[in-house]
């Protein structure tokens, strides 16, 4: 076994979009590629944000895509628990030995007391109102105050927080596997708060704690996490874990598809694309259609994602997970933000969509068929599955491309009607019909040859009666091949859809006329 330990440390604060996804994703990826472990541990101590459902949801999604932890809250792992909110006496502890050690302080300022603070500050054109190596002497701290006063607001129940004590100045830095060198001073800092008043944990401190505990070797997360790093360095050196500390790796944001910015939901929802992976119902009810839902195969999302953010150093595009857990490496995680392209994942999905078997395309279609309530024979399945699979993008693509070849036309296309249907037409489409019905053979030659015929009677080239007997078969102006449908679809519906339609369609002549 290798030492190498990831982990995906999600919030349980509402649904995991396609980033959260990638991130998880390019941890799994790496674990597997060194033989590494990939750990998913739920952050979870944020109580008031917490969405129902959400954690579930998390599993939901990696399991979509075959995304399987070693070690989770479902899974068990050495060690356990991998919730956070069942580990709070842990972080606790550390908080307490950090007040001992001078690192960290009680602080009982009220939530008035700290506007007063950053009135003040602001009052005298400061920058930054922050609570830092500045301002806390002069807020209600354990620093201020003295051993007695503390015990004693302690003993009356006044709330209080801890809070890391950021020196004033000090360079911290780090190297970022992408990012390079990333330096920061502390006086850019503030004391942040890392036990709250409920005892509950900050971010900052459990995800440290829990990195160490869990002895991860590499924090592989989104960049919107970059600023929180120093912070979590200097927790390190004052845990006195530096040593042994992560290394950090913070993925390049995935941009709107102009490359303007960060995507975000609405982006999504205005250009008609999904951000979640499954959909989702969010606590009021409204409801986000997910990839998976759309259609898009998990297989096309895994070499998509992949590729938001990495490439593999050759114009390769096509990539199964397993390839991946083999190929993938952090040196080719790109440092500039990925735009988001839903035309690629479209043609991943059509490129794996083509490639399974027949079996698994004729399960999809027979499924569409079934929740229409048609009956088809297993060949017919077969063979409209064949004749349409390469117009496909979705698995549904397959009913709607499809559907022609089991539901005769319940209506006609007006503005069609009104270009490319006459008398002409109709009567040249009843003497098909007429001959079809004789013609002892089937197939798409067949009917070929036949239309053939009534157009050398009447000397038109095909383009003039095409458009009108798509219109009778399909209701359609476009589709597939027209011979192959009528071959599909049989002889005796092709004769019943092209009378149906005469019918149907003379009144409109007349109307016009
Ligand atoms: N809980 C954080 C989140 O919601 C984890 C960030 C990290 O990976 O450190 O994304």
């Amino acid at each position: 076994m290798s030492n190498i330990r990831v982990r995906f440390a999600p919030s349980p604060t509402g649904p995991l979009h396609i980033g959260g996804l990638r991130t998880a994703l390019y941890n799994y990826l790496f674990a597997k590629s060194r033989q590494g472990e990939f750990i998913l541990r739920i952050e979870d101590t944020d109580q008031a944000r917490l969405v129902p459902g959400a954690e579930q949801y998390i599993f939901q999604a990696l399991d979509w895509l075959g995304i399987t932890p070693d070690e989770s809250p479902l899974h068990g792992g050495p060690y356990a628990p991998y919730r956070q909110s069942e580990r709070v006496d842990i972080y606790r502890k550390y908080a307490l030995q950090l007040v001992d050690e001078g690192k960290a302080y009680y602080a009982f300022d009220s939530p008035d007391e700290l506007q007063a603070m950053r009135d003040r500050l602001k009052a005298s054109k400061v920058a930054n109102q922050q609570y830092n190596a500045i301002t806390r002497v002069s807020m209600r701290n354990s620093l201020t105050l003295s051993a007695t006063q503390v015990e004693e607001l302690m003993a009356e129940g006044v709330p209080y927080v801890i809070r890391l004590k950021v020196p004033p100045k000090e360079d911290i830095r780090f190297e970022d596997r992408i990012r390079g060198w990333v330096k920061v001073h502390s006086s850019t800092m503030d004391d942040k708060v890392i036990l709250k008043s409920g005892g509950f944990p900050t971010y900052h401190l459990a995800n440290v704690v829990d990195d160490h505990l869990m002895k991860i070797s590499h924090v592989i997360r989104g960049e919107e996490w970059l600023p929180s790093a120093p912070l979590h360095v200097l927790l390190y050196k004052f845990l006195h874990w530096e040593d042994s500390k992560p290394e950090f790796a913070h993925l390049p944001l995935i941009l709107k598809p102009d490359g303007n910015g960060k995507l975000s939901k609405r982006d999504a929802d205005k250009q008609g694309f999904p951000i979640y992976p499954v959909s989702w119902t969010d606590p009021e009810g409204d409801q986000s259609v997910g990839f998976k839902e759309r259609g898009y195969l998990p297989e096309a999302m895994i070499n998509f994602l992949a590729l938001l953010g990495w490439n593999p150093g050759s114009e390769r595009e096509l990539f199964t997970l397993k390839e991946l857990e083999r190929e993938f490496s952090m040196d080719r995680i790109v440092k500039s933000g990925a735009k988001f392209d839903i035309g690629k994942a479209q043609w991943f999905n059509q490129h794996y969509l083509r490639n399974k078997s027949s079996g698994e395309l004729c399960d999809y279609l027979k499924a569409s068929l079934e929740a229409q309530g048609i009956v088809a024979t297993p060949d017919k399945i077969l063979q409209v599955v064949e004749f349409i699979k390469d117009r496909a993008v979705f698995p549904q693509d397959l009913w709607e491309h499809g559907k022609v070849l089991f539901l005769a036309p319940e209506q006609y296309d007006q503005k069609l009607v009104q270009k490319k249907w006459n008398h002409q037409v109709a009567e040249v489409l009843q003497n098909l019909s007429e001959s079809i019905e004789a013609s002892s053979e089937w197939s798409a030659e067949a009917a070929h040859s036949l239309l053939e015929e009534q157009l050398e009677r009447v000397n038109w080239g095909f383009g003039k009666i095409l458009p009108g007997l798509r219109l009778a078969l399909t209701g359609e102006g476009k589709g597939p091949d027209l011979m192959k449908i009528m071959e599909i679809i049989g002889k005796q519906e092709t004769c019943n859809r092209l009378n149906n339609a005469i019918a149907r369609l003379a009144n409109i002549i007349i109307d016009r006329a």
